[in-house]
């Protein structure tokens, strides 16, 4: 495979870094296998509690020197990592398809949001405005600024291998603070291909090493991260259940987590959508990434006047997909993750039947040649209610669940109604709905689209959810706060010292 020549991994067979150096670790291995032919890529040896140490350590004392450097000058390493990604595009986002299963396309794509944060970062490290605001006190400043907060965790989940790790660093490492990584384990090459990139680039800049450190684990080695006192924010990509687990660690030292959890994403089609579009879309986020990615759509919430019409077009389209390699251009998508996903995927379907959903498209393992992982399944649609327990939870696969509904109100009712905030869409052309969808009384997710599926978002805008998908956001927009301490400052360049709110004191 292309993807797996590209890097050398004989070299980073430890992984565990602090930017330019590989330190030795005592850990377990952890062997990657592609989910696309089964084949071995490398192993790596997760972080034992000593390594981790040195890493801490070496992260503390780095960002003693890195918040000094002016952000503009960090800003200018960044652009530098932008080059150095961008040189590296077809490399690593043949590894990112080949290691994760995504289709080359969307390999490239991950890459391409690494450059695209990194050029966002840039700009932003010539702002990082702080406010100044009227004092109410005579000859008195009164004004904010923001200041490096310190150890950035990021602990990531394998669907995103690179681009998650990028949306957190590249802004943290303009705000001035030092990151040490948790990649999932089921994804570790990639981290190791970023690494290396990177590496690359600080050696050249002389930039302290632990600025960029990367451990390597489960979730032990993410438990130690989210109870370490040194590292005041996490930023956790992944299921509710790792959410809830990290969440409650760092409240418990009351830190402070970012965090990007588990959706169930509807697109509700009105009977005054384009259905052409609406079929499009439906259909590209409910496989896309064979259903693994946070935003796919897993729920279609159809107008009763158009619902047997749409599930017509679907059964046809799907009857057209096309699941193979996702090297292949030509194939639509590719396999899940690994076989345990397989197997909640099969339990998925198995009890939506016990509930009483009815399976327009049968789901399914595929076997024979070019199947041979034994990861490759097939999209597959069901009718449901809404209420369903199975339609109540996220299933990182292509199940796509379909119900019907006659007011929008109700509609927008059954979207709002699961555990989960992330993303959602509306498929419309008349204002009056789609303002309403956009409204206080509308959809209740992070991300609200109309005429614009549930999945793939920009850079631009601040990116996460609300209620179980917990509340984080990332990336674009005001996203940089996070990373940062936010300090009020009041400056008196009177003689005397006149208090707030009028009051007096005499001595
Ligand atoms: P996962 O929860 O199994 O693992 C994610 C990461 O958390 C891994 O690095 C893992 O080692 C670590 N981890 C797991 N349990 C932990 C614990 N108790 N303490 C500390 N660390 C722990 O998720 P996954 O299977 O890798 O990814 C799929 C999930 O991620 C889906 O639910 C998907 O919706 C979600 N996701 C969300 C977003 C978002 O931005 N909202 C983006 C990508 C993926």
């Amino acid at each position: 495979m292309e993807g797996q020549r590209a890097f050398d991994f004989k070299d980073h067979d430890r992984g565990v870094s602090t930017g330019t150096q590989w330190l030795e670790s005592k850990g377990a291995s952890i062997a990657s296998y592609s989910p696309v032919d089964g084949n071995y890529i490398g192993t790596v040896t997760a972080t034992d509690k000593d390594t981790y140490e040195k890493v801490i350590e070496k992260a503390t004392t780095a960002f003693q020197e890195w918040r000094q450097w002016p952000a503009p000058r960090r800003g200018e390493i960044v652009r530098q990592l932008g080059d150095a990604f961008r040189a590296n595009k077809t490399e690593l986002g043949k590894l990112v398809s080949y290691e994760m299963g995504k289709s080359l396309q969307e390999g490239l794509g991950e890459v391409q949001e690494i450059i695209d944060i990194c050029d966002f970062a840039v700009g932003l490290s010539r702002q990082l405005y702080g406010l100044t605001m009227p004092s109410e006190r005579p000859l008195h400043r009164l004004y904010e600024q923001y200041h490096p907060l310190g150890v950035v965790g990021v602990i990531s989940a394998f669907n995103f291998p690179v681009a998650v790790w990028s949306w957190n660093s590249m802004l943290a490492w303009v705000c001035g603070d030092v990151c040490v990584w948790k990649p999932s384990e089921k994804t570790p090459m990639c981290a190791v291909a970023c690494q290396s990139i990177v590496a690359g680039v600080f050696k050249e800049n002389n930039v302290p090493e632990g600025v960029s450190c990367l451990v390597m684990g489960g979730r032990d080695v993410g438990g130690w991260l989210s109870e370490d006192r040194r590292i005041p924010l996490i930023s956790a990509t992944g299921s509710t259940a790792m959410g809830r687990a990290v969440g409650v660690a760092v409240a418990k030292r009351m830190g402070r987590s970012l965090l990007e959890l588990g959706g169930n994403n509807a697109m509700i089609i009105s009977e005054k959508a384009d259905l052409n579009m609406a079929l499009m879309a439906s259909v590209f986020g409910a496989v896309g990434t064979a259903g693994q990615r946070c935003t796919t759509t897993r729920r279609l919430i159809v107008h009763e006047a158009i619902y047997e019409s749409m599930k017509q077009k679907l059964v046809k389209a799907y009857g057209q997909l096309r699941i193979g390699d996702p090297l292949d251009k030509s194939n639509h998508l590719g396999p899940l993750i690994d076989k345990a996903a397989v197997g909640d995927y099969l339990a998925a379907i198995d009890q939506c039947k016990r509930e009483g959903g009815t399976f327009l498209v049968e789901g399914g393992v595929l076997e024979g040649v070019g199947y041979e992982s034994g990861c490759y399944v097939r999209p597959c649609i069901a009718e449901v209610r809404n209420h369903y327990a199975v339609v109540q939870h996220e299933t990182f696969a292509p199940i796509l669940y379909i119900m019907k509904y006659k007011t929008v109100e109700e509609a927008i009712h059954m979207q709002n109604d699961v555990p989960q905030g992330l993303s959602s869409a509306m498929m419309t052309l008349d204002l009056r709905e789609a303002e309403l969808f956009l409204s206080s009384a509308g959809s209740d997710c992070g991300i609200a689209n109309v005429n614009a599926g549930t999945s793939g978002a920009e850079i631009g805008g601040a990116f996460g959810g609300e209620k179980e998908t917990g509340g984080g956001r990332e990336s674009g927009s005001d996203a940089w706060k996070v990373y940062m301490r936010r300090q009020t400052n009041t400056i008196n360049y009177a003689t005397n010292l006149p208090m707030a709110q009028g009051i007096t004191f005499d001595l």
